[in-house]
């Protein structure tokens, strides 16, 4: 029986576990955290349910519905579209074909001309129906000159887009390469935003226990210092001991992978973000109901989530839960941050008080995702990029994403099993 270690317990990690162990393989993994998920894991703070950052499951993503049992995660849906909000000003954007009832607020709404609102048809008959496979690629050009081409308004980036997909890939310049906002476009109009009524966590957790009912041995709190690859063999040293396998494959976030292989072609720049959580009184409703605010002047914070609302069970009887995410890593405290919040809700609804909201936790997040220029797939790394039998899962090799880390744990997987 072959022997494979992997190295790292994210969702890239997981699905090749769990893969190769299905294909027959003795397979062993090492977390060097005391838990599984990587970057996407949740924690119980006096009974609310913070995932660490603003994270939500497309549950169109086509690694999603391969990877993972749906029913059993218990999601909670995000309403389509977005509350635009800018000083004593709100506005509903939302999809006309999945969300009727908003169609006429939607039609009305002054933050994007009605010439956006027929391109976004246009769009979504083109994007919904493409081929996944096909939608990361075209030419080099950024999500902001994408839009351009296609015609949309300066409104329509300034107030939508640029908290919107900024939210998406953490940069509000919409830098980012043009096949990640078509991909997320498309994937927004075939199926749900939503989070497990448990928690992101609940994801991994779904994955670990596959992994585990597959015959695979799971070690936290046990990181890897180097990985040595040779022809047709493999070894690890965790914790003073040198492991052998017939493949090594590495499923770490991008900086340790490309310190661990010394594969130059790792991008390592990373994306970063602070999301802060809040409590209220429960009786407190915002009119935003299950949709996302987005923040049409700047980006602290970029957007506000009604989290309790989507999941009442992220909150203990009595209170909501908002969490705020405010792009990149600012260089001011936490209490800072969280005023900054405050102001801001205070002017998109100046009918409100927000006396009761209390900071719960703030999670600065330097390494969310890997920074994704134009272009930037035809320089990313090859699976079997690193010398001998050692091979390279993780969303680096794809996408920064949850579907490009579960499909790069399918594709590693299966490079093992054609090559060991
Ligand atoms: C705040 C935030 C928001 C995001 N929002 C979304 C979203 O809404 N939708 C979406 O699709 N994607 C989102 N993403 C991206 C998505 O979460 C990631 O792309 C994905 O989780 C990456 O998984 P991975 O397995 O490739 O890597 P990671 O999750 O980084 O896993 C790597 C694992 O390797 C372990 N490790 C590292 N070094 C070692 C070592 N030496 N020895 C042993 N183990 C080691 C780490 O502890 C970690 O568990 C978001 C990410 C963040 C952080």
């Amino acid at each position: 029986m072959s022997e494979v270690v992997i190295v790292g317990g994210g969702l890239s990690g997981l699905v090749a576990a769990r893969r190769l162990a299905e294909d027959g393989a003795d397979v062993t993994l090492f977390e060097r955290r005391d838990e599984l998920g990587g970057r996407v894991r949740s924690r119980e703070v006096d009974g609310f349910t913070l995932d660490r950052g603003f994270q939500v499951l497309f549950t169109a993503y086509p690694a999603v519905r391969e990877e993972l049992d749906l029913d059993a995660l218990d999601l909670r849906g995000f309403a389509p579209g977005a509350t635009i909000a800018r000083p004593d000003h709100r506005s509903v954007l939302a999809d006309p074909l999945r969300a009727p009832f908003a169609a006429i607020q939607s039609a009305l709404n002054p933050d994007v001309t009605v010439l956006d609102k027929v391109r976004i048809l246009q769009l979504r008959r083109q994007l919904g129906n493409a081929d996944p496979e096909t939608l990361l690629d075209g030419p080099a050009e950024s999500i902001r000159e994408y839009l351009d081409r296609k015609g949309f308004s300066e409104r329509f980036v300034e107030n939508f887009a640029a908290p919107f997909y900024g939210g998406i890939t953490l940069d509000r310049s919409l830098s980012t390469d043009a096949g990640v906002f078509r991909y997320t476009f498309s994937m927004l109009s075939r199926g749900e935003t939503a989070v497990p009524a448990r928690g992101m966590g609940a994801i991994p957790a779904q994955l670990a226990t596959r992994a585990r009912k597959a015959g695979v041995t799971i070690e936290t709190e046990r990181a890897v210092s180097a990985v040595d690859g040779e022809e047709g063999a493999a070894t690890v040293e965790t914790g003073g001991e040198t492991v052998d396998a017939d493949a090594v494959v590495v499923a770490t976030d991008p900086k340790r992978a490309s310190e661990l292989t010394g594969v130059d072609a790792i991008p390592t720049d990373a994306r970063s973000c602070v999301t802060q959580y809040f409590s209220m009184r429960e009786h407190r409703s915002l009119d935003t109901g299950h949709r996302l605010l987005l923040n049409a002047v700047d980006s602290c914070p970029n957007t506000v989530a009604p989290l309790s609302t989507v999941a009442p069970e992220y909150a203990p009887d009595g209170h909501a839960l908002l969490s705020a995410t405010t792009l990149g890593v600012p260089d001011r405290s936490d209490e800072e941050l969280a005023t900054a919040v405050k102001d801001a809700l205070v002017t998109w609804y100046p009918e409100h008080r927000f006396d009761d909201l209390e900071l719960v936790a703030t999670d600065r997040i330097e390494f969310a995702q890997f920074d994704q220029p134009p272009g930037f797939r035809d320089d990313l790394p090859a699976v079997d990029a690193p010398e001998g039998s050692v091979y390279l899962a993780g969303d680096y090799t794809q996408w920064s994403s949850i579907q490009g880390a579960l499909e790069s744990g399918r594709v590693a997987a299966e490079a093992v099993r054609d090559d060991v």
